[in-house]
């Protein structure tokens, strides 16, 4: 009779730590396959394809693919945007340096892998989170947070901090030689680079690159910006679309204005007119701008201005500028604003 084949189930961003959480497990023999959670603020989802790449540059990727490609194994790609509303708008646990609410989120996602653990019979799950590596999630204190308030506790493997953290159940179950696993800590990563050299993981991002638009301070900004003007924490899915593409300006309470910066921008925001008003030039090159809000017409056509302003209008003297709104176009010719007159405060 065959023995049973060990099945773990891991978080995986496609970074060094997560790719090497599952080559250790690998080398012990057990069959792993991950999971990469959508929450709509992942960087790689989107920008691809909102950004004109960079001569030489090679073409954006997806690192969770990139690496479940290579490490052979199967990842599901999980939407959890719509639930995740609640981590980001109310999170128990609160905001890191900027919004980002790291240990609601870290808790959230290992109860969904949980869950999932539970409905597609995996034996444990893991992540490739190290002790002490971040300050808000990877804590002496917060690991057991995440394991208590997931309901993972017992059934969540570090295997690259194991050694400094209390036996776990596929452990004591002897299905994880905890001799094979490794104790690091701290936010030196050169034993991580020294283990991928000896396990052959070579093609790694850098660890700057990050992941999450949460724990940017423009997109932070951009988003509290939202909030208040709004008066309220919700948003849609669009809302966060949108503030990772243009500049953002907001000249009074009542709108704001988005300008696309490149060819690919202007084209993302073509995309999000419903409810929005759309302004370009009639006849000369330059950007596409989404006014949100309720403009009064004097502060429309300040938002013409402005938008001209971003273009090869601020070279002449008069621009016509379309104005799309519900269906509807009409055109004014205005005169773009001068440098000298935009408020520097009006950047969001
Ligand atoms: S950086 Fe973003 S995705 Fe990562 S734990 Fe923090 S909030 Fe979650």
């Amino acid at each position: 009779m065959s023995e049973e084949r060990i099945r773990a189930l891991g978080l995986l961003s496609g970074g060094l730590d997560s790719t090497l959480a599952v080559r250790v497990l690998q080398e012990q023999g057990i069959e792993v396959a991950c999971v990469n959670f959508h929450t709509g603020f992942c960087i790689q989802s989107h920008t691809g394809a909102m950004r004109n790449p960079k001569p030489g540059a090679p073409p954006p990727r997806h690192d969770a693919l990139h690496a479940a490609d290579k490490l052979g194994i199967r990842l599901h790609m999980v939407d959890i945007a719509e639930d995740y509303v609640r981590i980001v708008t109310d999170p128990k646990h609160g905001y890191g340096k900027n919004l980002n609410p790291c240990l609601d989120c870290k808790i959230f996602m290992v109860q969904k892998a949980m869950e999932m653990k539970e409905r597609m019979g995996f034996h444990f799950i893991f992540t490739g989170e190290v002790l002490g590596q971040r300050p808000m999630s990877q804590r002496r204190d917060t690991f057991p947070v995440i394991d208590r308030e997931s309901g993972a506790a017992g059934w969540l493997l570090r295997p690259l901090t194991a050694l400094r953290m209390p036996l776990t159940e596929p452990e004591k179950r002897g299905w994880v030689d905890r001799e094979r696993l490794h104790g690091f800590s701290g936010r030196n990563r050169k034993p991580q680079m020294a283990l991928a050299a000896q396990l052959g993981v070579t093609d790694y991002p850098s660890p700057a690159g990050g992941c999450c638009f949460l724990t940017d301070e423009n997109y932070s900004r951009k988003l509290q910006d939202l909030w208040q003007y709004r008066g309220s924490r919700a948003y849609a899915m669009e809302d966060i679309l949108l503030l990772k593409a243009g500049r953002h300006l907001r000249p009074a309470p009542g709108f704001k204005l988005i300008i696309g910066r490149d060819e690919a921008e202007n084209h993302f925001l073509s995309g999000f007119t419903e409810g929005r008003i759309l302004i370009r030039a009639k006849d000369l090159p330059g950007p596409l701008t989404l006014v949100e809000g309720t403009p009064t017409e004097e502060e429309l056509i300040l938002a013409c201005r402005l938008a001209a302003r971003f273009g090869k209008g601020k070279e002449v003297p008069e621009v016509a500028m379309v104005i799309e709104r519900d269906g509807n176009q009409e055109m004014k010719k205005i005169v773009p604003l001068p440098a000298h007159e935009i408020d520097e405060g009006w950047y969001v």
